[in-house]
């Protein structure tokens, strides 16, 4: 929980109601955006944002206090700077709402109450006003922030197209794409999760028929929607702004000529709506600035967001909030918040193209292999570089300052370093290492070696141990004599501190000590311990108690202080013309900085790949690639990663394979909890890997190239679905699986878990039959709809595989070891059993799945039996029919409304139905009723 604020909201009765006036004459706001006012030393919220305050930042509403009375009521909550911050960071990097932040002219506290005005906004999508906020800290760990904008249009043949215009506005890209789409967006939906944007402009009041559909394809993707006005999606000033805000190309402007993709009015007019949304023109720090890039959605694999939730990529999935479990969590041992964010947008673009995946991988065996270079670069090396594209933007606004053009300064020092631990490196890519990094980082070091020069020659590098960033006093007559005058007072203060010593009792730079910062300038520390020493001199005045002693001055050091920071503020006067002067050239070294930035992420990257495949459980293998088409997959011992890695799990391995035309599409079957989710998860998480480049959780491993892997996963709590969202559900992975194919990898979930309807199921069979048959994906679909199983005698290329588990009278043992063939013994009785349901409810259970299996085992034994001759016909006719009897016997019988019913009732019922079947008169069923009767004496 946060402390609170000491800070009370304390207004005049004027000023309050002004401010009431003024916040009740605000335009309306969804609760998603959060507006906030800055009182100068704290900050606060109001009405139902402050509630929200109350309940996020404190857990209480016992903070919320009410200006005003009656219907003008406005509930409000304080923040102190430090809770604004985290809020902040919360609403926007987590949450992804959006945040107003209110100033008021006259300063906030007075009776011109009624004066506020927007002072600075962000959006998820749009963090530009609060990167030092959320990122002053530390690294911006989370992929980059973009903003799309979307609207649908017509080809010239007539279909439905996409327009998409993307703008990252930490990266400095931009983008555009247009393509055709299905009913479902499936493309929509790969492109965002390839992108990753974390906002979305639509034009508002748009309500044709897909425009729903739309809308929530882009919010299953976790991305926030902004409405705009339509007129914003014109292409009417685009070549102006391009030509603004786009780097130049040796000289020339935008057209048609020079950029094709003028072409695509539709994202370009979206493209200008992201614009317009991110203001783009207003801030002249942005021309010149970005880049276009093409975006082609073939050019990844493709992943729906189902898949990004079912292989758990990211956190934030619902089964996985924290994200210790997610394939990012595992993967992402970068070193640096650049190769962290690289890590998070290769997760989302896994490679297509065989060479590209296999330099990758060339590269993590490079130091797979190298023990020395791997843990150098990631305990060492790596650790050193700060976030040169922070550094890079700050550069290029000119908000620079000196620390910064030394940090930049100290990053590159560490190149030649690192350059001599890469040289050092002796195996199979030699040459690819070189080209990557070793070439790269070499032509950095001379495009930086004025810019070390100029730093060196300009820093006062004595100061710097200090933590003071000044120019040289040699520069400039006036600096040096300031800074001799400071000499002077240091040694002053020096003695200063021995006299407060020998009166204090005290040991000189021991127990007692001369210390400075930033906002006190100099003063004298003891440690707690030695406070009493202190206590009742009056020559001493205490300044503050921390846990680390007690900071305390007297009247000779504050003043030989005061001097020394009047001192130091005519220093850093005297040294402002030079400090402008090294700002703006480096301003000039933002391209570099930025390749560096880039080349340094690669590497931190690949790096976290090798230390994750090196340390492992069981240490990954590389992957062989195959050629998209290939139609192959194998995987002997495969493992989950994620499953894998929690401490308390012994992971049993298990083999995969997919065979073009002989076993392409694999039922898994068995006990709840029996490990089927894992397994066909893990399948798509290590084809995923492959394809990133990172070895993989297996003994050997071979895989085609796969162009998407796409998922459909029943909701967790299915049990309480009702049979039309079962569906439903069936109906849209019908359609969603209409984008796949034969280099597809689909992987089906728990549909319909717990829902006895045979509408669902002749659904389920119908779409496995369509992947089986003419998709011919690969694919994996876990059940536990047994009667699913009769497709492999159906489809040559659909194999049954069960997780087994062993079962004496009263225990249940998982073995999570996958198994040819159907899965025999229906395991959901134990599992209730071991979750302790009521004795007599597993009883009764156990009854009526007896009842139920003997009559399954019987139709199986008698579908392997082989017919001939001319009598096969009549029996094949008898036997067809007979199958639909006792398919519509078996769903009577799953659909008994049992509960509160009794044994007797029950078998009443039974035998009620079973009467029926037998008086239908078939002799495929008489056949199979009077063997059940032998096997088991069930009597009608
Ligand atoms: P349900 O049918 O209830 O959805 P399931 O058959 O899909 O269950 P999983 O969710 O895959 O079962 O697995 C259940 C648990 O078993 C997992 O959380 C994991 O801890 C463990 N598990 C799964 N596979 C293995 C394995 N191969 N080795 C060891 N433990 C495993």
């Amino acid at each position: 929980m946060a402390v609170q604020p000491k800070q009370n909201l304390s207004m005049d009765s004027a000023s309050e109601s002004g401010f009431i006036n003024f916040f009740f004459s605000m335009p309306e706001k969804p609760d998603t955006t959060v507006r906030v006012f800055d009182r100068n030393d704290y900050y606060t919220v109001h009405g139902k944002d402050a509630l929200f305050a109350a309940k996020e930042v404190f857990k209480t509403s016992g903070v919320v206090k009410n200006l005003g009375s009656g219907n003008k009521r406005l509930e409000s909550v304080v923040l102190s700077k430090m809770n604004f911050e985290s809020f902040v960071r919360d609403l926007l990097l987590i949450r992804q709402y959006r945040v107003e932040v209110y100033k008021n002219k006259a300063g906030g506290k007075s009776s011109k109450d009624h004066d506020w005005q927007i002072a600075y906004k962000a959006s998820p999508g749009n963090l530009t006003q609060f990167e030092e906020i959320l990122f002053g800290g530390g690294g911006m760990g989370e992929g980059a922030a973009g903003v799309v904008g979307i609207r649908l249009g017509t080809g010239s043949d007539g279909q439905r197209v996409v327009g998409v215009g993307y703008v990252d506005s930490t990266l400095r890209k931009m983008g555009v794409c247009e393509f055709p789409d299905n009913d479902q967006f499936s493309n929509l939906e790969a492109l965002l999760v390839q992108i990753g944007p974390k906002e979305c402009v639509l034009p508002g009041g748009d309500v044709a028929g897909d425009i729903g559909k739309l809308r929530q394809v882009i919010q299953r993707g976790g991305i926030l929607l902004s409405d705009r006005k339509k007129a914003e999606f014109t292409t009417k000033d685009i070549v102006q702004d391009l030509n603004h805000l786009l780097k130049a190309r040796k000289g020339e402007t935008v057209s048609s000529a020079a950029l094709p993709e003028m072409e695509k009015q539709i994202a370009m007019s979206c493209l200008a709506a992201v614009i317009t949304f991110l203001e783009l023109l207003s801030d002249e720090a942005n021309f010149g600035s970005f880049k276009f890039t093409t975006f082609d959605l073939n050019q990844y694999m493709r992943l729906d967001n189902a898949a990004v939730q079912a292989l758990n990529l990211f956190k934030g999935s619902s089964d996985d909030p924290t994200g210790t479990h997610s394939l990012a969590g595992l993967l992402n041992k970068c070193r640096t918040p650049q190769g962290q964010r690289l890590v998070s947008q290769w997760l989302k673009q896994p490679l297509m193209d065989k060479n590209k995946i296999e330099e990758r991988l060339d590269l993590v065996e490079c130091f797979v292999a190298d023990s020395e270079l791997r843990q150098s670069c990631q305990e060492d090396l790596l650790r050193r570089f700060p976030d040169l594209n922070r550094l890079a933007k700050k550069l290029q606004r000119q908000n620079a300052n000196l620390q910064d053009c030394y940090r930049v300064f100290q990053a590159v020092g560490q190149l030649p370093g690192l350059v001599l631990a890469l040289e050092r490196h002796t195996g199979n890519h030699q040459v690819l290492l070189n080209a990557m990094f070793v070439s790269p980082f070499n032509d950095l070091i001379s495009d930086f070696s004025k810019f070390q020069e100029m730093i060196e020659t300009t820093l006062d590098m004595n100061q710097i141990e200090h933590h003071e960033f000044l120019v040289k006093p040699s520069f400039d007559p006036t600096l040096s004599e300031l800074r001799e005058n400071m000499d002077q007072l240091e040694k002053s203060m020096q003695s200063a501190l021995n006299s407060a010593a020998r009166e204090l009792g005290l040991d000189a730079g021991k127990t007692v000590k001369l210390e400075s910062n930033a906002q006190m300038g100099y003063f004298f520390r003891v440690t707690c311990k030695e406070e009493k020493n202190l206590r009742n001199n009056k020559k001493f005045t205490t300044l503050d108690v921390q846990k680390n002693g007690v900071r305390f001055t007297n009247s000779k050091l504050s003043s030989l202080n005061e001097e020394y920071i009047k001192s130091r503020e005519e220093y850093e006067e005297a040294q402002n013309a030079i400090v402008k002067e090294i700002i703006s050239i480096a301003a000039g070294y933002v391209e570099p900085l930025q390749t560096l930035n880039e080349v340094i992420a690669q590497l931190d990257a690949v790096v976290s790949f090798a230390v994750v495949s090196h340390a492992a459980p069981v240490p990954y293998v590389r992957p062989k690639i195959l050629e998209k088409g290939s139609g192959r997959l194998f995987l002997k011992g495969a493992r989950h990663p994620c499953v894998e890695a929690q401490a308390d799990v012994a992971f049993i391995p298990n083999d995969v394979t997919f065979n073009k035309g002989e076993q392409m599409f694999h039922i898994i079957t068995g006990p709840n909890m029996g490990g089927k989710s894992t397994y066909i998860r893990q399948v798509g998480v290590i084809v995923l890997m492959a394809q990133i480049g990172c070895f993989v959780p297996c003994d050997e491993a071979e895989l085609s190239v796969v162009d998407s892997v796409l998922a459909r996963v029943g909701a967790g709590d299915s049990q309480i679905k009702g049979v039309s969202t079962f569906m439903a559900e069936m109906l849209e992975t019908a359609a969603i699986l209409r984008s796949a194919t034969e280099d597809s990898l689909i992987i089906i979930d728990e549909l319909g878990r717990g829902t006895s309807t045979y509408d669902g199921f002749g659904l389920a069979w119908a779409i496995s039959e369509y992947i089986a048959t003419r998709l011919k994906s690969f694919c994996l679909f876990a059940t536990h709809f047994h009667e699913l199983t009769a497709l492999a005698q159906k489809v040559p290329t659909v194999c049954n595989l069960h997780v087994t588990a062993l079962t004496t009278d009263n225990t249940l043992t998982m073995l999570y070891r996958v198994k040819k063939g159907v899965c025999d013994q229906s395991f959901g009785i134990h599992v209730a059993e071991l979750a302790n349901f009521p004795k007599h409810v597993i009883a009764n259970a156990r009854d009526k799945a007896l009842e139920l299996e003997e009559f399954q085992n019987i139709s199986k034994v008698n579908e392997e039996g082989v017919d001939a001759g001319p009598e096969a016909k009549r029996r094949c006719m008898e036997k067809q029919e007979g199958e639909k009897i006792i398919q519509s016997f078996l769903a009577k019988v799953k659909s008994l409304q049992v509960e509160g019913m009794t044994d007797d009732a029950i078998k009443a019922e039974l035998c009620k139905l079973k009467a029926e079947v037998v008086a239908q008169n078939n002799s495929f069923v008489n056949e199979i009723v009077s063997r059940a009767s032998n096997v088991k004496n069930i009597s009608v």
